[in-house]
């Protein structure tokens, strides 16, 4: 069934080839009803026939009987005898006239209408002669062939009898003719229809057939009869001989001796007068009658295959107007009506030719959706997928699609950079137009990213692939596009191999960490700040802001940031049992760690369960926490401070964020980013803003680490600022746990390299 509901056509054919085979068996059996109607018909036509004439000789038979004993049997005179004959002739008018012959063939007597003078010797005439021979050795009526009498101008079937004696010998032949002319009723209605007739058995000669003379001059033809009776043979699979004796009637097809037409004819054979009634019928009236009503059954079959025909055609029509329309839907986007991503995965499938793909990114979408609501964001996309459409369309064989959300995709023609230029142009001009909607005005920019087919990539999930990575790289700058270069390829191949690697960094104990004393003024140990390494056998020293990124946007960090968490507080109560000493721990959160539902019982429980003192960790979040839900971020913090722990903004000074914000933060300590250290011994300006940071933060009871202090300049600038710790290169650079323990005995927990010695002395 599936398969006719794929091509419904296929039922179509079925039901002709079925309907075909079923008109084929209908025909055929039609046709073997007409014949078996024929053969019902004709059988009883023969049956019947062959009784009546039967009846009709034997009733000659008796009269020729009758009247001949009586003449022999009573001593009549010639005059009575002859009368006797005329009366007979009276009664019976169907025969032609009636003769009494001698055993040797000389008639004696006959009806008043013949001459007896006249007649010849039956025995010495030839024509006669023979039938004469078989009425002497019969005692039986003998019919004779049928011939013309011309006293008569009528057809004359010759009957004869034998009269015997008490002796048994034979006396005379008594001997006269069924007349054939019209007058002869009987024989016209039983015989007048042309298809029956009777033929000689013994010579093969028409006993009646029509009124013709000249039927009745020679036999029928002989081949054609043995061939008939051939086909009879094998039908009834009985010999000739036993056919006849049992006087069953046979119906066959065969050739007509007497019309040369194929015809169906049924065989009676009379065996007191060997004779044979047959009837039969041409087959071309069998055929035309068949045909008549098979012409009928034709119309009928043809009517109503057409009237199918036209039904699965509507239905078909119906059908692929149904499918035209879903195809239609699942490749157009409901909002816009641009095309989706469906239909360009599907006839990319098939293009082979160059092409260029525009990675087109709306700038600032989300903050539209976010503030207006997406009825707005709705709105936006129409009029821009309107104005991107009518841009398409002024060039032949450009496709704009909705990709997703606010990206789109412009297919074009293979391009140069400089047209690629001109066309990415076009489409940020035209999608920051300002437009209105209700009261609001809005202005959207776009980043584009352009990589072309077979130039940049392989197949079209490359090409998209690679001008999404150029789209980012535009972001950087926004309203404006990037074409696909190698570099954003390896760029790209890298953190991919990176993301591949990073998942099993773990598993293969390529992630370490390293520790970086914080220190006071005076070089003493406030205490370290835990930093993430990752050693990869192909990357080599990944950066931990490289793969961090990596592992926040892979999700990985969940199991990277537990790893760290759990890593550090047991190297560290190691480090300080070793050394002896108690310092502070500053662990590094990023923001998705951040974010995490259960990151807070996570660190409560791993903090509460290690061995150091809470009151010693800190950790060291940046501005970005805040920019998701603030009011949440404030209460985990807090929630993290009831613990015991301090909170440490981290990088301070590179965000967004204004020294007011800090007024409102559950913060302990602010570490000024490195950029501002780097800076402060040239720029004066530099300078005056992280003394004003200093000042501010001190106020608001905030404790102040610079990060990166690098040189005794720095060192010493910040140390009149009021700095509280210090963090850098000038006093140790992060070191593995064992180093940080050696140092740790060996210095008595000081570190200052530059002044070490006469900072010891100064000890001492
Ligand atoms: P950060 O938190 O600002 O860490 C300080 C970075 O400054 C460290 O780089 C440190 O080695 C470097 N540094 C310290 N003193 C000096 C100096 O005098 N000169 C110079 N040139 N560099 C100095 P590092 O270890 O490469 O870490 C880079 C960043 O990766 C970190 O910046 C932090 O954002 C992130 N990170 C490192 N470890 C972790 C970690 O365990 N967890 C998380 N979430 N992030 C981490
Ligand atoms: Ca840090
Ligand atoms: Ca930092």
């Amino acid at each position: 069934m599936k398969i006719f509901k794929r091509d419904i056509w296929k039922l179509y054919y079925t039901i002709v080839v079925l309907s075909l085979i079923f008109f084929f068996i209908i025909s055929y059996a039609l046709w073997n009803q007409k014949i078996s109607a024929y053969k019902d018909r004709q059988e009883t036509y023969a049956i019947s026939t062959a009784y009546y004439i039967e009846n009709l000789f034997s009733q000659y038979e008796t009269i020729l009987d009758i009247v001949g004993k009586n003449i022999l049997n009573h001593n009549l005179t010639p005059q009575q005898e002859k009368k006797m004959l005329d009366q007979m002739l009276l009664l019976n008018p169907t025969l032609a006239g009636v003769g009494l012959f001698k055993p040797d063939g000389t008639p004696y007597l006959a009806t008043s209408n013949i001459d007896v003078k006249k007649i010849p010797n039956l025995l010495q005439t030839k024509k006669t002669r023979e039938g004469f021979l078989d009425a002497l050795e019969s005692d039986r009526m003998v019919v004779g062939r049928t011939y013309y009498l011309e006293a008569l101008k009528s057809l004359v079937i010759p009957i004869r009898k034998a009269l015997y004696d008490k002796k048994g010998d034979v006396v005379a032949v008594i001997a006269s003719g069924i007349s054939l002319s019209k007058k002869n009723q009987f024989i016209h209605s039983l015989l007048g229809a042309n298809k029956i007739f009777i033929l000689r058995d013994k010579d093969n000669y028409l006993q009646f057939y029509d009124f013709e003379e000249y039927l009745y001059r020679k036999p029928v033809g002989k081949r054609a009869l043995a061939d008939i009776f051939q086909i009879m043979e094998q039908v009834y699979a009985k010999p000739l001989r036993e056919l006849k004796n049992s006087e069953a009637v046979i119906s066959v097809t065969c050739t007509s001796y007497i019309t040369g037409k194929l015809s169906y004819s049924s065989y009676k054979y009379i065996k007191r007068y060997k004779e044979w009634i047959v009837v039969t019928t041409p087959l071309t009236i069998i055929r035309a009658e068949y045909l008549n009503q098979e012409l009928i059954l034709l119309a009928i079959y043809i009517l109503i295959l057409f009237i199918i025909y036209y039904l699965i055609g509507v239905i078909d029509r119906n059908e692929m107007q149904k499918q035209r329309t879903l195809k239609e839907q699942a490749i157009r986007d409901s909002l816009t009506s641009l095309y989706n991503r469906y239909y360009i995965e599907e006839k990319i499938k098939n293009f082979k030719s160059k092409y260029t793909l525009f990675f087109i990114d709306l700038d600032g979408f989300k903050s539209i959706n976010d503030s207006f609501g997406h009825e707005y964001g709705d709105k936006v996309l129409q009029i821009i997928a309107a104005r991107l459409m009518s841009l398409a369309k002024k060039e032949e064989h450009r496709d704009i699609i909705r990709y997703s959300g606010d990206e789109f995709i412009l297919i074009t023609e293979f391009m140069s950079d400089d047209s690629i230029g001109v066309c990415a142009k076009g489409i940020l001009h035209a999608i920051s137009g300002e437009f209105v909607i209700d009261e609001f005005k809005f202005v959207l920019g776009a980043s584009i990213g352009v990589a072309r087919y077979p130039y940049d990539g392989k197949n079209f999930d490359e090409v998209k692939r690679y001008a999404d990575l150029a789209m980012y790289k535009a972001k950087e700058m926004k309203n404006s596009f990037v074409i696909f270069h190698e570099a954003i390829k390896e760029k790209y191949l890298r953190s991919a191999m990176m993301e591949r690697e990073l998942k099993m960094a773990l598993s293969r104990g390529e992630i370490s960490m390293v520790y970086q004393p914080q220190v006071y003024i005076d070089g003493k140990i406030y205490g370290v700040e835990a930093l993430v390494r990752w050693n990869n056998e192909t990357l080599g020293f990944v950066p931990p802001d490289e793969f961090i990124a990596i592992a926040e946007i892979t999700g990985l960090i969940k199991d990277i940031g537990r790893f760290i968490i759990s890593k550090v507080l047991e190297d560290v109560y190691e480090i300080q049992q070793a050394a002896k000493k108690e310092f502070h721990l500053s662990i590094n959160i990023s923001a998705k760690q951040f974010s995490q539902h259960d990151f807070l019982s996570c660190i409560i429980g791993k903090v509460t369960a290690s061995q150091i003192k809470t009151e010693l960790i800190s950790l060291e979040i940046t501005e970005t926490v805040f920019i998701e839900d603030k009011k949440h971020v404030i209460a985990i913090l807090e929630d993290i401070k009831k613990q015991g722990m301090k909170i440490s903004l981290d990088d301070f000074g590179t965000g967004y964020s204004s020294m007011n914000i800090l007024r409102n933060l559950p913060i302990d300590e602010l570490k000024i980013d490195k950029s501002f250290i780097d800076d402060i011994v040239e720029e004066k300006d530099t300078r005056q803003i992280v003394h004003s940071i200093i000042i501010i933060a001190k106020s608001l009871g905030l404790q102040v680490v610079a990060e990166g202090v690098e040189n005794m300049e720095q060192k010493e600038i910040l140390e009149s600022f009021g700095c509280d710790i210090y963090q850098g290169y000038l006093f140790a650079k992060p070191m593995k746990k064992e180093e940080l323990v050696e140092k740790l005995i060996k210095n008595k927990g000081i570190f200052l390299s530059t002044l070490k010695n006469s900072m010891l002395n100064f000890e001492i």
